[in-house]
């Protein structure tokens, strides 16, 4: 099982850490270690290790920037993938609109580089997801909602692999694909990409790359789209949002409840609950905060006590947003 990937890895020259600590590698800065840490350096050793991976039936997990996800506690017995080093960005003109810039973003970049790149470049049009933490492959996936908009809202197509155990054994022809953004496949926090609960599947969609559609603004309006962004930032820092490791927003919002989860958990009264080292913000009901060396148990049961809290008060079942990667 891992000793195999190890065995290929070494064949392939892929470089790999074992017992690689996790907690840093998440903004709630929780977790053990993982068995065997990978972060390939391009596209082709992503999906030549993906491929190993699934082949000598080690458990995976793809980790963007790590600011939804909640590490387990002990010894994560599998191959933690990182996408940290595919992170170029590139872009091409729509041929029949000059206005119109196409801007493709590797997985791994970070949304902070992609928002820098637009500011650099005078491209407007993603501005409210100035200050989202994470990658763009995280924000694809979770499909990230900010201020209103979703990454739905600007994309223009994505690039994935299927990791699959039937796959065609030929390295030039990987079975890379273009999806063409199709609104039906997308909603409020759901992409085609996400999956059942199953780290061992071996059909998965792995994003390569996100390619956005964006508004080229005369150079004169660089000071605007940068001070939109500010303003997008400040209301996050004015939030609380930075105050303390956290994975944002812990629950989806339902609108048939009425309100967000954060408002109904504050009605609740729970704002401050704590369990061992896990505490629901003061300042912020949908918001977990870790206040010093909380584990993904203390987590785990945070979220456990607010959902049937809620339910008993008032009949709703909040879906967590987060996710939580098990041993
Ligand atoms: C302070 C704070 C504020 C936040 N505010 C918001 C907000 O306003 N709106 C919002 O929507 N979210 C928010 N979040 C949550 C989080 O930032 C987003 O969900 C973010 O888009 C996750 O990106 P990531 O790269 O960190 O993903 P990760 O946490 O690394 O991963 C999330 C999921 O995406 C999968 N994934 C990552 N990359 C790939 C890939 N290349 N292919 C396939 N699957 C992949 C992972 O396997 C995992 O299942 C906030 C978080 C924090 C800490």
């Amino acid at each position: 099982m891992i000793q195999d990937l190890i065995n290929e890895l070494k064949k392939s020259d892929i470089e790999y850490s074992e017992d690689e600590p996790l907690a840093q590698k998440s903004t709630f800065k929780i977790g053990g270690k993982a068995r065997l840490f990978v972060a390939p350096k391009d596209t082709k050793s992503f999906i030549t290790t993906l491929r190993k991976t699934v082949d000598s039936n080690t458990k995976f997990f793809i980790l963007g920037g790590g600011s939804n996800v909640v590490f387990p506690d002990g010894t994560y017995d599998g191959a933690i993938i990182s996408t940290q080093n595919l992170n170029k960005i590139t872009t091409e003109i729509e041929p029949l609109d000059a206005n119109t810039i196409y801007v493709t973003c590797q997985a791994g970049t970070p949304i902070s580089s992609f928002i820098n790149y637009c500011i650099k470049n005078s491209l407007t049009g993603a501005e409210q997801f100035a200050g989202l933490p994470g990658s763009v492959g995280g924000a694809t996936f979770m499909n990230a909602r900010c201020f209103e908009k979703s990454i739905s809202d600007i994309l223009h197509k994505t690039e994935h692999f299927t990791i699959s155990k039937k796959y065609d054994d030929n390295e030039a022809n990987p079975q890379i694909v273009e999806t063409p953004f199709n609104a039906a496949d997308w909603d409020y926090k759901k992409s085609p990409f996400q999956h059942e609960k199953d780290d061992r599947s071996t059909e998965r969609k792995l994003i390569l790359s996100s390619t956005f559609k964006l508004i080229k603004a005369p150079d004169k309006d660089k000071e605007k789209i940068e001070s939109e962004c500010k303003k997008y930032i400040s209301a996050r820092i004015d939030k609380g949002h930075f105050k303390f490791p956290s994975a944002g927003s812990v629950f989806k919002n339902n609108r048939d409840f009425g309100e967000p989860s954060g408002a109904i958990i504050d009605k609740a009264g729970l704002c401050g609950t704590k369990i061992g080292n896990a505490q629901i913000a003061p300042f912020h009901g949908n918001f977990i905060v870790n206040i010093g060396n909380a584990t993904a148990d203390d987590i785990k049961q945070l979220v456990k006590f607010t959902q049937n809290r809620v339910k008993k008060l008032y009949g709703f079942c909040l879906e967590p947003e987060i996710i939580f990667i098990e041993n």
